[in-house]
């Protein structure tokens, strides 16, 4: 059954435990701080209106209409309906798509533990029918990183199982940076990295809700509760906060566990989720490498820079870098591949080649922008100034530069650029190129496992006159 928006507003008054800046939030939904990040997550709920209803929701096989991110793609036109869907899709609907990451595990987890398989399935049937939003709960606090999960000066620096019981497991630890935590029906568990034997413990996943007793929300987000439109044009609409979310000795029932100590599957897990998420993180890329375009040939031709050699080669490099990532993404979907049940999804390689060139290469782009705008950038003064008696006249007098473009439009240009790439959105976005959906090591590992290498050595061997023996 699809929720209405007032469904998912009172669904988020379930007891949950929320902090922010060091306040308990008895309800978030009325709390000035969640105001935009829930209605960020209302606009996927928007299926009242009928330009959206077609593109977020679909019709499961019992003939029942569900949010189109519960659908599992079968063929090429469903993995191009679910990337039309992400790129209309709010953050929290973006990471409820870890259930794709479970479904597509489930073929390998049942050749060992059927139940576990069966219980993803379950859940999976559960939240889709019940239109609820989950979490990509993966990221443990880690400690010191030259050592594993079991040898760590407190145990509980990777989430571990504490206690096994007849009905269920209790487990202990933190995940970090949980994006729409707060936000969500369910947090869905999984290891952060491969695990040994000697880990057992830590290998654990599992599906609970965020209002579990012992789940502990500790909010963070780069946005103030208010931002006006003008000044901060991207940001204002934009934001959701991260979770830092604490497991203080949750009790996990079995029917909601998918992994308890199957040590050799932990990594299949945290893999399984990255394939994802870069795609994702590979779609946001393809539009804002485009925005940055269009912001570099806005700024330089308002300043009657736009014919210069120096702005023509920064835009050409910006160009690159955009066309290399839409080219890039229509490849990984041309090239899908297919698991083993049938599930469609983008080639694994591609992706990964994807997000790894947007993050190894985001800073310099943004530097091009940087170079070509201008010191504006960080000291335009603000939209009430603007407005003032006093200031605005000034403003109108010492911004004017090429004959015929508004001074508000070029502050709001101005405003777009530091907004998101040079203010607090703009150094989220910077860290989140990099970060999420894994550091640059997470697609480098990726990228030796998909390419293939033996070609590329015959390849290598033949140029050098060696014959194979
Ligand atoms: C805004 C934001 C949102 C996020 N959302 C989510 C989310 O919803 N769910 C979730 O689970 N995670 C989320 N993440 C977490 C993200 O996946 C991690 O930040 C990322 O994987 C890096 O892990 P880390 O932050 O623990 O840093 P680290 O592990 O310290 O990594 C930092 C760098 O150190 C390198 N490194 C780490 N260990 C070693 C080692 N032993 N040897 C050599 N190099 C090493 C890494 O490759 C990386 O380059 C989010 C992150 C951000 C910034």
């Amino acid at each position: 059954m699809l929720k209405s928006k007032q469904e998912y507003v009172a669904s988020l008054r379930d007891g949950r435990t929320v902090f922010w800046a060091g306040e308990h939030i008895e309800d978030i939904t009325e709390h000035p701080r969640f105001k935009t990040p829930i209605e960020v997550a209302l606009s996927d709920y928007d299926y009242d209106n009928p330009h959206k209803r077609p593109i977020l929701t679909y019709k499961t096989d019992e003939g029942v209409s569900a949010h189109r991110v519960y659908q599992i793609p079968r063929s090429e036109e469903d993995l191009l309906n679910r990337l039309e869907l992400m790129r209309n899709m709010s953050i929290v609907g973006g990471v409820t798509g870890v259930f794709m990451a479970l479904m597509s595990i489930v073929d390998e987890l049942r050749k060992v533990r059927p139940d576990f398989a069966e219980n993803i399935e379950r859940m999976y049937r559960f939240a889709r029918n019940g239109d609820l939003r989950a979490a990509e709960v993966i990221t443990d606090a880690k400690g010191d990183r030259s050592r594993k999960a079991h040898e760590q000066d407190d145990p509980d620096l990777y989430l571990r199982i504490v206690e096994r019981r007849k009905d269920g497991i209790v487990v202990r630890g933190a995940k970090l940076h949980i994006t729409a935590a707060a936000l969500v029906h369910e947090l869905v568990v999984m290891p952060t990295k491969s695990m040994t034997a000697e880990e057992a413990d830590y290998a654990v996943a599992f599906s609970i809700p965020a209002n579990a007793p012992g789940v502990k929300i500790i909010n963070r987000s780069f946005a103030q509760p208010q931002l006006n439109e003008f000044d901060y044009p991207a940001s204002a609409h934009h934001s959701m906060p991260e979770g830092f979310v604490i497991f203080d000795d949750v009790f996990v029932p079995w029917e909601r566990v998918f992994l308890a100590g199957e040590w050799k599957l932990a990594g299949a897990f945290a893999g399984s989720l990255g394939l994802w998420e870069r795609t994702g993180g590979v779609l946001d890329a393809v539009e804002t490498s485009q925005i940055m375009v269009g912001l570099a040939q806005l700024v330089s031709e308002q300043q009657g820079k736009g014919k210069k050699p120096e702005a023509l080669n920064g835009i050409a490099e910006l160009i690159a870098y955009a066309e290399t990532l839409r080219m890039s993404l229509e490849h990984a979907c041309r090239n899908f591949e297919t698991t083993p049940s049938g599930m469609v999804h983008p080639n694994i390689l591609a992706i990964n080649v994807a997000k790894y060139h947007f993050a190894n290469n985001f800073h310099q782009a943004v530097k091009i922008l940087h170079d070509l705008a201008g010191g504006l950038v960080l000291t335009l003064p603000e939209e009430a100034d603007l407005n003032s008696n006093e200031a605005g006249p000034y403003l109108r007098k010492y911004l004017h530069a090429v004959k015929g473009t508004e001074t508000e439009t070029r502050m709001r240009v101005y405003n777009a650029i530091r907004d998101l790439t040079a203010d607090a959105y703009g150094g989220w976005k910077q860290v989140v190129a990099l970060q999420a959906g894994g550091g640059l090591l997470a697609q480098r590992v990726m990228m030796h496992r998909a390419f293939d290498m033996n070609a590329a050595k015959a390849k290598a061997l033949k140029v050098a006159g060696v014959t194979p023996q």
